[in-house]
Parts: structure tokens; sequence; C-alpha cells
């Protein structure tokens, strides 16, 4: 039991409550104490799994060199608040963005790509629309590598400070080369000698001194060093990068960001790994599926497809995928829903686990398929003591079957408090709401903790439903 597990755990050196969650070290530890076999699962471990049922496959496939093509780098702009991130992308953008038609304006879609000459040859960069670091570590965390390389801006009259110092831990733990841009050298107090010198102590050396990292002064107000940066970003990727990749395969990639349009419905921007993704290919993104029905470049122009290192926004998937979630193509759009449908019941599952044992409808059905014997606990909310009674009595006329009670340990008039929300967790109940609502913040907190509320409007759909979960015939919920 939790009282016996908490000893063995205090044993080996960890504090835990009874109802807290473990991390995976001490399910290791726990597992080699009482002698199992743990094996912990990484999200990657299972979605690689879960692919391999299809016999697909993410990730670098083992290409010809010959099939192999440059990209472009893909580059977050990161730094310390005010040093002009911002203002630095904004200033890219409007100077350097590729494909502009004539008046155009560009749209924010999370990125974008923008060209430059070097050595007379025009060269192509890829930026990533968010600044600072939170989204890079988001996606790191998630796995997903999104960024070649980092442009870090330091402000020339302010010097390196703290985010600064997080924002070049973050690129050097990732194994991301960094450029350093010297912003607002056209202010009067700029010191950009100064700023070199900071960031050397911190282990970046300027390539002028014998280092290896390049620094550019710029200015992101007056629009001077743009390309000279952009510039020093194709020479760093070209001195200590191989970009390359297979443009003709299924695409595959990153969403950067989705949300869910008024009037188009769910639409993500992706940055195409390797591939070529076109209109009319069958995609999962997440636990997102769908057909794509529009690619559409930064500004807003329909395109026909995009190669490797194009961010585009996707438009005809069935919901919202997550950012840093990965996209691919695959052959049909019924296999793209078994996909996104099993990760979907995955997540799900993940999500119940973490409620740590509360009690629904469903586990209650679960546990009578194996033949346990149980009670559902309920607690009634309705909209008049009429309707709360009619409830109960319905209730009580169900005829439940063997080793199975129904019992009801609270009643009421009313919204669904925070109260009753605490009840239920406290007494592992599962809330009925007969036209009523929740009231403050009682959605919140059951959420919180796991507490099932379910909303009836006529009584005999509610009788209906707990008298088939009673019965374990509950049809699940999705
Ligand atoms: P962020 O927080 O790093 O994104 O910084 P912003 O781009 O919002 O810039 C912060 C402030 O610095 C704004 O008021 C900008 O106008 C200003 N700024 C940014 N770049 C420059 C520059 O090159 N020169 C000058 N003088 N001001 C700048």
């Amino acid at each position: 039991d939790s009282a016996s597990l908490v000893e063995v755990l205090f044993h080996l050196g960890e504090i835990v409550t009874a109802t807290q969650s473990a991390n995976d070290e001490t399910l290791l530890l726990l597992g080699e104490e009482l002698n199992y076999n743990v094996e912990i699962i990484s999200p990657e471990d299972e979605d690689r799994e879960l692919l391999e049922s299809f016999d697909l496959e993410f990730g670098e496939h083992e290409g010809d060199d010959k099939d192999l093509a440059p990209r472009p780098p893909v580059v977050t702009v990161m730094g310390h608040v005010d040093h002009g991130k911002t203002k630095l992308l904004d200033a890219l953008r409007n100077a350097n963005v590729v494909d502009k038609e004539a008046g155009g304006i560009t749209q924010s879609i999370g990125a974008y790509q923008v060209a430059t000459e070097v050595d007379g040859t025009e060269r192509r960069i890829t930026l990533i629309d968010t600044p600072g670091h939170e989204a890079f570590t988001a996606m790191r965390a998630r796995g997903a590598q999104a960024t070649d390389i980092v442009i870090l801006v330091v402000a020339a009259d302010d010097g390196v400070m703290p985010q600064t110092i997080e924002a070049l831990n973050h690129a050097k733990a990732a194994g991301v080369p960094i450029v350093v841009a010297v912003n607002k050298v056209d202010k009067p107090g700029a010191d950009p000698i100064k700023a070199r010198g900071q960031l050397t102590e911190y282990g970046l050396q300027p390539e002028e001194y014998g280092g290896d990292t390049m620094f550019v002064d710029v200015s992101a107000k007056a629009g001077t060093g743009l390309n000279e940066l952009l510039e020093a970003v194709v020479l760093t990727a070209d001195a200590s990068l191989d970009l390359r990749a297979n443009p003709d395969q299924n695409a595959e990639g990153l969403v950067i960001e989705a949300h869910l349009d008024r009037g188009r419905g769910p639409v993500a921007t992706i940055l195409v790994h390797r591939g070529t993704l076109k209109v009319g290919d069958s995609i999962v993104a997440g636990p997102a599926f769908g057909r794509v029905r529009a690619l559409l470049d930064e500004h807003g122009e329909n395109i026909e497809e995009a190669t490797p290192s194009r961010p585009a926004l996707v438009l005809g998937l069935t919901a919202v995928p997550g950012a840093g979630d990965n996209f691919m193509v695959v052959a049909d759009d019924r296999l793209a829903r078994q996909i996104a449908e099993k990760r979907e019941a995955r997540e799900r599952n993940a999500l119940l686990a973490q409620r740590s044992g509360r009690r629904t409808l469903e586990d209650f059905m679960s546990s009578l398929e194996k033949g346990e014997t149980d009670e559902l606990l309920l607690i009634l909310k309705g909209d008049g003591s009429g309707s709360v009674e009619a409830l109960e009595d319905a209730l009580a006329q169900i005829d439940v079957g063997e080793g199975v009670a129904l019992r009801v340990i609270d009643r009421g008039v009313g919204a669904i408090t925070e109260t009753n929300v605490m009840l239920a967790a406290a007494s592992n109940a599962v809330i009925i709401g007969f036209n009523v609502r929740p009231q403050g913040k009682a959605t919140e907190l059951a959420d919180r903790e796991g507490v099932e509320i379910r909303y009836y409007s006529i009584i005999y759909n509610a009788i209906e439903e707990i008298e088939a979960s009673l019965k374990g015939l509950l049809k699940p919920e999705f």
C-alpha cells in the first residue's frame, strides 16, 4: 500500500508523500529495490513505436548523397529583453524578405524567409518570428530541433545581461552555433567593443580576435549592418553545418504555431525539414490530420508547394496541432486519421493517468468489466428542488446489478460550486449537473482534481447514461 511505499522510498533517501507523483529516477530506484524491471518509455519512443506499427518512420532517412540538396538555415533570434530582437526581426523582414510583391504586406505566420547575396549567389535564410528562448526551449523540450543557428542580440549600450547568458546557454546546450548581433550601435552610449569583451568571458570569442564566433555591428533602428549579419549567418552555416535535405520524398517537419481561425478553421504554420509539401497531400500533425487544402506563404499568397526549410501556412487540418508537434505526409487520408486518432487516445490516457486515479464513469465501467464490484458515488446538483428530487427518485429506481451500489452522497439546488468539487475529489464521486452550470473556478478545480462533471437537461438521458455505466455498457465519450 501507499504507506509502505513511502517507507521504502524514505529508506532510499527519497522523501515523498502518498499522493505525490514520482519522477522517473524515483521509479527506477523503486523498481530496483523491489526487484521489478521498470522501463521508462519517453513520449518520443512511444510515438516512434506508434508510427512503426503503421510501417512509418519520422526522421532523417538514410538517403543517397546524390539525393540531398542544400537547404537554407533556420534561425532563431534570442537575447535580453529590450535589446532589439523584435525590431531586428522587423527590420530584416522589411529589408530582405523574398518574393515580395510591390506594396504587399507581410503577414506574421511565425516564420519568414529572407535572401541575401553572398559571393554573387542568392542565399536564403529562414527566420523564426517569435523572438526569445521560450519557444526555442519549449520545442527542444518536445524533442524538436527547430533551429540551425541562433542570432544572439546584445544591445551595445547595455552590454551582456542575465537573459543574454541564458540564451547563450540554451544555444550551447542545443549545440547550435551562434552569430552575435551587436545592436543599437547608433546610440550615443554604444560600446560594441565592450560587448565583445564581455561575451569573450562567456566563451564566445569574436572571429576578429582569433575566435570562431562572428560578431556583427547592427542598428535595427537605422537598418545598418543587416546584410552583413545575414552574410555572417550564411558563412557560419557553411563553415560548421551540413545543411542538406532530400526534397524528393514525402514531406516531414515541424509545426511552429497553430490556431483556430474563424473563417478558415485550424491553421498551422509548418516548417518543412525534408521532402516537399504539396497542396492535396494527406498529412498528420500531432493529433491533427487532414488534407492540405491550401498553402500560403508569408505574404498570404497561395503557393503550390513548400521545399525544405520553407515555412508555410497550412489550411485543411481537422484540428489544431501544438507548437513543436511533428507533421508528416502519409499515403492517404485514412492512414492520417488512424495515426491521429491513436495519438489522441494516447494523450487522453496520459491526461487521465495524471489525474491521480480519480473516478470517472468510464473508470467505473472498466472496473466492472474486470469483474470487480463497486460503488458509484454521485453528487447531484439541479436547477430546482423538484428536479433534484425527481432525479434522485429516478436513480433509486435503477436496477443495479449484483454487488454494485449507487449512492448519492450530496445533493443541492444551484450552480456547481468549488465546495461540491472538493467533496467529489475527496470521496471519488462523480458530479451530475441537471440544468445547472459550474460557478467561479469550479471547472478549473475539477480539471485539476480530475473530478468528472456530467451535465444533463433531460432526466431520462441522465438515468440512461448512469444505468448504462452501472451495467458496464457506457460508451466512452470522445
Ligand atoms: P526586444 O524586447 O528584444 O524584442 O526589444 P525591441 O525590439 O522591442 O526593442 C526595444 C527598444 O529598443 C524599442 O524601443 C526599440 O525601438 C529600441 N531599439 C531596438 N533596436 C534599436 C536600435 O538599433 N537602435 C536604437 N536606438 N533603438 C533600438
